[in-house]
């Protein structure tokens, strides 16, 4: 019976997910200052976490801070953590969030200080893509050549964005671009989200690409 069982995610949480302060007041102090609840989930962020210990992760470049949930899981996992954000009331409300931690928010379009730090040389060990959607595969396409060889791009929300873009491109999608990219070998993994914001789990997906030649 693969059925999907009732309250799955709460389950989970409950049994797999420890008491963290940093985390909790995170998205307390997030909902007070009006941000809208679309951090990771509690179990997503963890699994973040896993990966990067189990990467040895010592970099993280993450494009879409909020308010800095998931900067918190990797710089709790032992990573040096560069965040990007375009809304300065997320970046100033990360900035409380992740005080204390080694976390830099740039303030700005991913699209303009992707470039700059790509001219500045800069190399992470990981990039975590969590921004619009419209952008995934310029964002994509940035990753590749921020990332080390070896490293690892996480994107997230992929399955919502392949729909709407084979919708609007005549069946171009994010997977079709990626699977042309001789740089990367990349692999979808389905995922099911459970929300407070919505009555039924929704289908979403990450892509996780290992970076082979820039
Ligand atoms: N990674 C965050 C977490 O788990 O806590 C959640 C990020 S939220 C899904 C997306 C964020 O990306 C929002 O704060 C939004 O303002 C920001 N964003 C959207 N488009 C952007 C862009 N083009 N450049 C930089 N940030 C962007």
């Amino acid at each position: 019976n693969f059925r999907l069982a009732p309250n799955f995610d709460a389950q989970a949480q409950s049994a797999l997910r420890r008491p963290n302060p940093k985390l909790e007041q995170c998205l307390a102090n997030s909902a007070a200052k009006g941000l809208p609840p679309i951090s990771v989930l509690p179990m997503a962020g963890q699994h973040l976490s896993i990966l990067a210990q189990l990467m040895g992760v010592k970099s993280v470049l993450e494009v879409g801070t909020l308010g800095g949930y998931s900067s918190i899981c990797f710089a709790e996992a032992g990573a040096k953590v560069t965040s990007i954000e375009i809304d300065p009331k997320h970046r100033d409300t990360a900035l409380e969030n992740v005080n204390g931690l080694d976390v830099e928010i740039l303030l700005g379009s991913a699209l303009e200080v992707l470039p700059k730090l790509a001219e500045e040389g800069r190399q992470f060990d990981m990039v975590f893509i969590d921004a619009d959607f419209e952008d995934q595969w310029e964002h994509f396409d940035w990753a590749v050549k921020l990332t080390r060889l070896g490293g690892c791009i996480f994107l997230d929300d992929v399955i919502p964005s392949m729909i709407k873009n084979g919708q609007e491109e005549g069946g171009e999608t994010i997977l079709t671009q990626i699977g042309k990219d001789e740089r990367v070998q990349a692999t979808l993994t389905p995922t099911v989200a459970c929300h407070s914001m919505i009555p039924n789990p929704v289908f979403t997906g990450f892509i996780l690409a290992v970076v082979k030649s820039h």
